[in-house]
């Protein structure tokens, strides 16, 4: 058999926004290394939701193949009726006050999680804490898992439907957790040795001079970069995130947000299937942090 091998798709590329079992993830850390590798690329960067739990993994299996790699995390950060996160790329996660407030932030969770659930009883859609964990394995347990439950007990027929009846911020199961500040976190991420960056601009819901104003204060504050790249982002978008990281003197990051199976359509290094983020990002932030200087 004269197989050629395919090309790597995203060879020379890097992915900064990858999500593994350790948060809402489907793939282990090593399975996330084996795909970027297949794919070509030549770095990546684990930021699961509220933890650095998967990142020694992470690292080891990059280092053993050859891919480079660094320490990551995402972070919701409160910001009243916006969703906007944060990614934390080369922080110790040792780091006492930063490893406090991830601990904080992963409780409250579990609070929430359980008022969203009692609702849902309420709701007459009856799962268990003991159901969403099934879904959740070991990682951070969020929303998603919650919809999965749902769907695998027959009271919603896919995700989007559960998040769309349930679990949606103003949806009859939502409820609110305990958020950093934005500032708080690009604090805390400092603090920690890393760099902050404003994860996927287009979902704080700002555009035009108010998203400007909106990361100008956040750079004051600290703000080390804009993920300029990313899965949803139009041409138009991508063009005004670059033109604002340049401005104000932010690194232009990019990555899919890849979940494995539970964003099917979301390919790692890729997207959608035309996502290219150069090395150079990576570089970028690695040039940012502090023990570089
Ligand atoms: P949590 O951090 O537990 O509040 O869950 C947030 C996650 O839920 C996000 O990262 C998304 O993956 C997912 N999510 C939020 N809103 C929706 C929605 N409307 N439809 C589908 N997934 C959503
Ligand atoms: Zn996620
Ligand atoms: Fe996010
Ligand atoms: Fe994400």
């Amino acid at each position: 058999m004269n197989e050629t091998p395919s090309e790597p798709v995203a060879a020379g590329c890097c992915d900064m926004h990858l999500h593994s079992v350790f948060s809402d993830g489907s793939e282990t850390p090593e399975r996330i290394v084996e795909l970027a590798v297949e794919a070509g690329l030549g770095a990546a960067v684990l930021t699961d939701h509220d933890t650095m739990a998967g990142v020694p993994r992470f690292l080891a299996a990059a280092r053993a193949a050859g891919l480079r790699a660094m320490p990551g995390l995402e972070i919701s950060a409160d910001v009243p009726g916006r969703t906007v996160h944060m990614l934390a790329y080369g922080c110790d996660a040792q780091e006492p006050r930063l490893a406090a407030a991830l601990e904080r932030v992963r409780s409250s969770r579990e609070a929430r999680n359980a008022e969203i659930v009692a609702k849902l009883v309420r709701l007459g859609a009856p799962i268990s804490m003991d159901d969403v964990r099934a879904e959740a394995g070991s990682g951070v347990v969020g929303r998603p898992h919650i919809a999965a439950a749902l769907v695998r007990k027959g009271f919603a027929s896919d995700r989007g439907d559960a998040f769309g009846r349930f679990l949606a911020r103003g949806a009859p199961a939502y409820a609110d957790r305990y958020r950093l500040a934005p500032k708080e976190a690009i604090a805390l991420v400092r603090g920690a040795g890393g760099v902050a960056v404003l994860a996927h601009p287009a979902t704080t819901g700002y555009g035009g001079a108010e998203l400007r104003a909106f990361v100008a204060d956040l750079a004051e504050a600290g703000l080390g970069g804009m993920e300029c790249l990313y899965s949803g982002h139009t041409p138009p978008q991508v063009e005004e995130y670059v033109a604002i990281a340049r401005d104000l003197g932010l690194a232009v990051t990019g990555g899919t947000d890849f979940h494995g199976a539970n964003k099917p359509n979301i390919k790692i290094g890729i997207a959608y299937g035309r996502l290219r983020v150069r090395e150079e990002a990576f570089d970028g932030i690695l040039a940012r942090l502090p023990r570089f200087e």
